[in-house]
């Protein structure tokens, strides 16, 4: 008797863990519907949704999201200056309004502007039309200031779902999140903004980090890691690059057959 009661204990116990788990998987699945993932996403969508480049080159891309924003992108964009390294910037309509000499000054300094929404709010929890309306507001503020509609869009919080990646594109649209988290808008120092990057790069990530942030939140642990950052990729060889360079993309979108199709630069003359 007691032998039953223990395997049905058993069986109740590895009922309760596996539930456990599925919560668990379903949770760290975000945004997406359980079961799928941004590598199957990646895969589903070629060319429209992405986490990183070709393995086989050691180019790399840093993207500083939240921008533009007085007190740490002119900072950000010192060190990019000063270390002569082009970079990619996703910029929210709301602050391209506000500050939209920074947004200039992103441009002019030879960096990819990227869409990263008008007000920053989750898609995953919005209607495919409120999502359409936050990217096309968001490209006509950043147009008006910088000339041209971004190509490369990044959803707050890399959070979007697969009807808005079919919308997507359809208007030529690249999204791109990122396989390399600094997780720098958790405040950390410069040495764990520092190793978060460097313990997880490979040949051709996208590495996410921030240029601007809420109000009291202090980015100053990445401007301070940033050129230690710079340095340790170039002592590996690895090339930093702009998003467009990595992707072999255009920055800017256009309505184009060539884009439409998501057809690579040269495919057609
Ligand atoms: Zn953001």
């Amino acid at each position: 008797m007691a032998g039953w009661r223990y395997r049905i204990a058993v069986m109740v116990l590895g009922g309760a863990v596996t539930l456990l788990c599925l919560m668990g998987s379903a949770r760290s699945a975000g945004a997406v519907p359980p079961g799928i993932q941004w590598t199957d996403l990646e895969r589903k969508f070629e060319g429209v949704f992405v986490l990183s480049a070709s393995r086989e080159s050691r180019k790399v891309a840093l993207t500083f999201d939240d921008v533009p924003d007085p007190r740490f992108t002119g900072q950000v964009l010192d060190v990019l200056k000063k270390k002569h390294v082009t970079a990619t910037f996703f910029a929210m309509g709301t602050r391209s309004m506000k500050h939209p000499d920074l947004l200039r000054r992103i441009k002019r300094e030879g960096h990819d502007v990227g869409n990263h929404s008008y007000s920053h709010p989750d898609f995953s929890k919005l209607p495919v039309e409120d999502v359409k309306r936050q990217i096309t507001r968001a490209e006509t503020v950043i147009a008006g200031i910088i000339g041209y509609k971004p190509k490369l869009v990044r959803p707050p919080y890399g959070e979007i779902m697969p009807e808005q990646l079919e919308w997507a594109k359809t208007q030529g649209y690249t999204v791109v999140n990122w396989d390399v988290d600094s997780a720098d808008w958790r405040q950390l120092t410069e040495n764990e903004v520092f190793r978060n990057v460097t313990k997880s790069v490979r040949p051709g990530s996208v590495i996410l980090m921030h240029a601007g942030g809420g109000e009291g939140q202090s980015l100053a642990g990445t401007v301070k890691a940033l050129p230690r950052i710079i340095d340790w990729l170039r002592e590996h060889d690895y090339e930093p690059v702009s998003l467009s360079e990595l992707l072999g993309l255009p920055v800017k979108r256009d309505n184009s057959l060539k884009q439409m199709l998501h057809l690579p630069e040269g495919a057609i003359e």
